[in-house]
């Protein structure tokens, strides 16, 4: 049994198990994919006193810097269930291979996934022109023209974000209006180098066999198939925390499925702390994920010293 036992490890966990093995407890990570979503990145820019960066490169660093410390790393385990010990016992976390873990306190950190459109092109180009955060990879469009997709917050926010960067955006919606605030629809339609087209189903990502060259989609109400030429396709239709697993425990979610957290990123249930991506914490990034896995491990030693 743990101390303390952190499910995921992307940028959260790995800062977690670090900070918690430094305060010289019993500290494990059990995660389907040790590294996260930074595996299926490329560069990696924002990274602070990292100038430039790349995924596997990354995930190889920051096991390492997890095997620097007495760390039980158990890679390749998905958990299926929490089942929460009344309060000063121990929780248990049950796995897909049948396995099960006790610790003190968890640190929950499994993250998110973009939702994807899932046409034609999409996967292909990806990081070949599809890309998913404006904050990671707007600055790699500089001048260049992108579609956003999706009329959503993160879709308005993520076209006048591109809008100052790079030459034209395009923004598809699929409904006939944005769901965006209105004063974000507001901002977005006084940017001269903007186009909204609404109605708009977008069918296939269009490439040259090494990158995207544009992108087609069909007008809903008159079924015309129309196409723009263009470099980048940032994809805005949703990110899907990993909380399934989590739905019929007792951990509160909010309205998204994210895990609610306090300052101290402590959930709902005492001794059961959540970091990262998975969480309420807004603007999802590896900096941030960083600091708020390292703030959990803390939240949770905090916690035991307690008991
Ligand atoms: P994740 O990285 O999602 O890690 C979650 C961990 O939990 C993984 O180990 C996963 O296998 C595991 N897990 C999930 N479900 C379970 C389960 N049921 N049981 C056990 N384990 C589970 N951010 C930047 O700051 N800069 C960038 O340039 C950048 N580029 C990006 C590019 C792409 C293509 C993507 C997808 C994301 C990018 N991001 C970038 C965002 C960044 O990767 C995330 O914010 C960060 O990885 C979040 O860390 P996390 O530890 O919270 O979650």
């Amino acid at each position: 049994t743990f101390d303390t036992l952190m499910i995921g490890g992307g940028p959260a966990g790995a800062a977690a198990a670090v900070y918690a093995a430094r305060k010289g407890i019993r500290t494990g990570v059990a995660a389907e994919r040790f590294g996260g979503q930074v595996l299926d990145t490329m560069g990696i820019e924002n990274l602070i006193s990292v100038p430039h960066t790349e995924g596997p490169k990354l995930a190889a660093a920051l096991e390492e810097h997890v095997k620097e410390y007495e760390v039980d790393i158990m890679n390749l385990q998905r958990a299926v269930k929490l089942v929460p010990g009344q309060p000063g016992e121990e929780h248990e976390v049950q796995f897909e291979s049948g396995a099960s873990l006790r610790s003190r306190t968890l640190v929950l950190a499994t993250g998110a996934r973009w939702r994807e459109m899932g046409v034609p092109g999409e996967a292909e180009y990806r990081n070949k022109g599809v890309a998913y955060c404006p904050h990671c990879d707007g600055p790699l469009f500089k001048g260049k023209r992108v579609a956003v997709i999706g009329g959503g917050n993160s879709g308005v926010e993520a076209a006048i974000d591109l809008a100052g960067i790079v030459g034209h955006v395009t923004l598809i919606e699929f409904m006939d209006e944005m769901r965006a605030d209105a004063v974000l629809q507001k901002k977005l339609r006084s940017l001269p180098n903007v186009e909204i087209i609404l109605g708009a189903r977008t069918t296939e990502v269009n490439g040259d066999g090494t990158r995207v060259n544009g992108l087609t989609f069909e007008e809903r109400a008159s079924g015309e198939i129309r196409q723009v030429e263009l470099e980048g396709v940032f994809v805005q239709i949703g990110l899907v925390p990993n909380t399934e697993w989590l739905q019929d425990s007792p951990i509160e979610l909010s309205e998204r499925g994210e895990i609610v957290v306090d300052a101290h990123g402590m959930t709902s249930v005492p001794g059961i702390f959540a970091a990262g991506d998975v969480t309420t914490v807004p603007y999802k990034q590896i900096v941030i994920a960083m600091g708020e896995g390292s703030k959990a491990a803390l939240g949770a030693f905090d916690y035991l010293i307690r008991q």
